[in-house]
C-alpha cells in the first residue's frame, strides 16, 4: 500500500492515542509505536514524519525514555509534543529543568505566527498544558516560537532540520486550535498528502483479504457488537463462502441480544456468513461461580470463550485463517501498540485459541479507531442501527456486575437496562447521548414496599457522554425520565428495591464499572 504514513512514539502519555486520531482526521494515515523500536525500524517503514509524545518521566533522569540522536539527522521532520518536546531540547543540547509553577490547565499562549506550525493560529491562542518540567535553554539552532506567562519556551524550532518542539497538548481538545497545529505539521512540514480515506481503506482491505486468503477456508469469532460485526462483513465480501462465523453466547449479553444477532446474522438474514450460534450460558456460569475480582472475571470470560470457540472450530476441522474484531485502541490499551500502562486486559488481545489449527490471524480492523470501524461499516452497507450500536464490552453483563456474577443478578441486570433503555428512547433523547446502561451494584438495603420489609439490590444507571471513549462525562439526565425508570425498574425487577444514579466522570471512574 502506497499512502504516507506518519509515525507516533509513544514515550508514556495519556494522551497518545490521541495524537494519532488527530493525525488520522487530517486523513493522514498514523500508527502507534513504542519509543524503544529501533530507529533501523523506523527508517524502514519510510514515514513522512514522526511525533514524539508527552510522558510521566523528567527526560534529564538516566533512566527516563529516550532516544537515539540520530532519529533528529533522518532529514524526516520531527515534532516533539511535551516530554517529547523537552526530549528533542535536552538531546540536541537545550537545557531541561523542574520548573517553579507546574503548571496545569488551559493556558494563554502567545505563539509567533510566522511559523509554519502556527499559520493561521490566532497570536493569543488558548492551549492545555501539564507539566512540572520546562526547557531553560533551547538547544543550538532553534528559535522560540511561542511562550505564555509561566513557561518561557511554550514552543521552539529549527525550521531548516524541520524539528519543532511544543511543550503544551495540541491533541487535547482544550487546546482549542491543536488540531489545526498537527495539521499544519502534517501537511505544511511533513507534506503528506491528506488523502487517506475509508471508501479506499475498505476496498484496500478487501483487496488484500481476498489476495491473502486466496482458496483458503476462514473462520470467524462474532460476538454482535459492532467491531466483529464489521469484520466479519468484510471478510464475506472478500472471500463468501469461504467464511465461517460462530457466535459464542455467553448469557451474559443485553436482554433478547442472542436473539437479535441471530436474526441479523443468521442464515435468514442478508449475510453470507454460515453462521453457527453456540449457546454456552452454563459453562460461563458454572466457571463464574463465587469469582469476584474484576479483572479475574475477565481473564475467565476470555479463556471460556476461547475454550468454547476451540471446541466449535474442532466440528469444523482445520481452517487456515482466524479472524477477529481486535481494535487499535484494544492493541494499545493492553500495552502491546505503546507505552502506556495497561489499564485492563482485553479480550481480543493475547488471548488466542491455542489448539484450534490454523496457520494465520487476520484482524482487518486492527489499526482504527471506534469512529473509523464504524465509517467502515456503513462503507460496507451495514445498517445504520447497528452500526451506531452502543459500545459493549466482550465481557458482557459480567463486568456490569459487580462482585460475583449469577444467572439471577444476570436476570436483574437485563431487565434493569431493557427498561432504561426503552425509556430514553421514549424520551426521544437516545441521540444526545454517548454512552448509557444498567448496572448492578451488588449493593443490598433495607426498603419497605407493600408495607413489608425487603432487603434488596441497588441498581446504578450511567449515562456519559465522550467524543472518544479516552474521557467522559455524566449526562445531565432530566428528572422525569430518571424518576419515570426509577419507579418503573423497582416495580417491574423484582429484588431490585433502590435505584442510583452514577455522576462520577472519566477519569477518575471508567465508563464500565469494572
Ligand atoms: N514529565 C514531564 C513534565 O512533567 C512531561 C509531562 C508531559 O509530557 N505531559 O514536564
Amino acid at each position: 500500500m502506497n499512502r504516507d504514513l506518519v509515525i507516533v512514539l509513544d514515550f508514556g502519555g495519556q494522551y497518545n492515542q490521541l495524537v494519532a486520531r488527530r493525525v488520522r482526521e487530517c486523513n493522514v494515515y498514523c500508527e502507534i509505536y513504542s519509543y524503544k523500536t529501533a530507529l533501523e525500524e523506523i527508517k524502514a517503514m519510510n514515514p513522512k514524519g514522526i511525533i514524539l509524545t508527552g510522558g510521566p518521566n523528567s527526560c534529564y533522569e538516566s533512566d527516563s525514555p529516550t532516544y537515539t540522536v540520530e532519529l533528529f539527522k533522518l532529514g524526516i521532520p520531527v515534532l516533539g509534543l511535551c516530554y517529547g518536546a523537552q526530549l528533542m531540547q535536552f538531546l540536541l543540547g537545550g537545557e531541561v529543568k523542574r520548573a517553579d509553577v507546574r503548571e496545569y490547565g488551559k493556558i494563554e499562549v502567545f505563539v509567533d505566527r510566522s511559523s509554519r506550525l502556527f499559520e493561521n493560529v490566532l497570536e493569543k491562542t488558548i492551549c492545555w498544558m501539564s507539566h512540572n518540567d520546562y526547557i531553560a535553554k533551547i538547544a543550538p539552532g532553534f528559535r522560540i516560537t511561542a511562550h505564555s506567562a509561566d513557561c518561557p519556551v511554550a514552543a521552539a524550532e529549527n525550521e531548516a532540520e524541520k524539528l519543532y518542539a511544543i511543550q503544551f497538548h495540541p491533541e487535547v481538545l482544550h487546546t482549542q486550535e491543536g488540531t489545526k497545529m498537527l495539521k499544519n505539521f502534517v501537511m505544511n512540514v511533513c507534506g503528506c498528502a491528506g488523502d487517506w480515506r475509508m471508501d479506499s481503506f475498505v476496498e484496500e482491505s478487501v483487496k488484500a483479504i481476498r489476495e491473502k486468503v486466496g482458496k483458503g477456508k476462514v473462520l470467524c469469532a462474532l460476538s454482535g457488537g459492532v467491531d466483529s460485526s464489521v469484520a466479519a462483513v468484510m471478510l464475506s465480501k472478500a472471500v463468501g463462502e469461504q467464511l465461517t462465523c460462530v457466535f459464542v453466547d455467553h448469557g451474559l449479553l443485553r436482554k433478547d441480544e442472542g436473539d437479535e444477532v441471530a436474526v441479523v446474522f443468521g442464515p435468514d438474514g442478508p449475510y453470507d456468513l454460515n453462521f453457527i450460534r453456540v449457546n454456552a450460558q452454563d459453562r460461563f456460569f458454572s466457571k463464574l461461580a463465587g469469582v469476584t475480582e474484576p479483572e479475574k472475571k475477565r481473564k475467565i470470560i476470555g479463556e471460556e470463550f476461547i475454550r468454547v470457540f476451540e471446541e466449535e472450530a474442532k466440528k469444523i476441522g482445520a481452517v487456515d485463517f482466524f479472524v477477529q474484531g481486535t481494535i487499535y485502541p484494544d492493541v494499545v490499551e493492553s500495552g502491546k501498540g505503546g507505552e502506556s500502562e495497561t489499564i485492563k486486559s482485553h479480550h481480543n488481545v493475547g488471548g488466542l485459541p491455542k489448539h484450534v489449527d490454523f496457520k494465520e490471524i487476520i484482524e482487518p480492523l486492527r489499526n482504527l479507531f471506534k469512529d473509523e470501524v464504524r465509517k467502515a461499516g456503513l462503507e460496507l452497507g451495514i445498517p445504520e442501527n447497528l452500526v451506531f450500536r452502543q459500545p459493549f464490552p466482550g465481557p458482557g453483563l459480567g463486568i456490569r456486575i459487580i462482585g460475583e456474577v449469577t444467572p439471577e443478578k444476570v436476570r436483574i441486570v437485563q431487565d434493569a437496562d431493557a427498561i432504561y433503555r426503552e425509556e430514553i428512547a421514549k424520551a426521544g433523547i437516545a441521540d444526545g447521548i454517548g454512552q448509557y446502561f444498567a448496572a448492578l451494584t451488588n449493593m443490598r438495603s433495607v426498603g419497605v414496599m407493600g408495607d413489608e420489609r425487603t432487603y434488596d439490590y441497588a441498581i446504578a444507571l450511567r449515562a456519559v457522554n465522550t467524543i472518544d471513549f479516552m474521557t467522559a462525562e455524566a449526562v445531565d439526565l432530566p428528572w422525569e425520565v430518571l424518576h419515570k425508570v426509577t419507579s418503573r425498574i423497582i416495580n417491574e425487577v423484582g429484588h431490585v428495591n433502590r435505584v442510583l444514579y452514577d455522576v462520577t466522570s472519566k477519569p477518575p471512574g471508567t465508563i464500565e464499572l469494572e
